[in-house]
């Protein structure tokens, strides 16, 4: 195997989001450590950062979902994998895949998206 994980993310000029969803869930990763913190010294602010954590967590998969799509069929991958596959491995999955599950191209052939 000499091609990378996400080469197609990269190949159509989809990494960025890839980085931003990675972003989102480390910031929501950090405030529901830090709930778990004011938990333990006075647990005044506990409610608003899990709520807040809570919330971009799901914000940021529901945006990774939607903005991650098929170059020429504008599929929304994210759903498509993530419906269809198990749990424990439709990310894989979906950072392999050659071709669209949707139409059938060739993913990392596209060098930019359509208009
Ligand atoms: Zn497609």
């Amino acid at each position: 195997m000499s091609r990378g994980v996400s080469s197609w993310i990269i190949a159509t000029g989809q990494a960025w989001k890839l980085y931003g969803a990675v972003a989102g869930f480390t910031a929501s990763l950090g405030l529901l450590t830090a709930a778990c913190f004011s938990l333990a010294s006075s647990g005044r602010f506990f409610m608003a950062l899990a709520a807040c954590g809570l919330f971009l967590g799901c914000a940021t998969f529901v945006w990774f979902a939607a903005v991650l799509r098929c170059p020429s069929c504008r599929a929304k991958l994210v759903w498509t994998m993530a419906s269809s596959r198990p749990h424990s491995s439709w990310i894989i999955d979906l950072a392999a895949l050659d071709r669209c599950p949707a139409c059938n191209r060739e993913l990392d052939r596209i060098s930019r998206p359509q208009p």
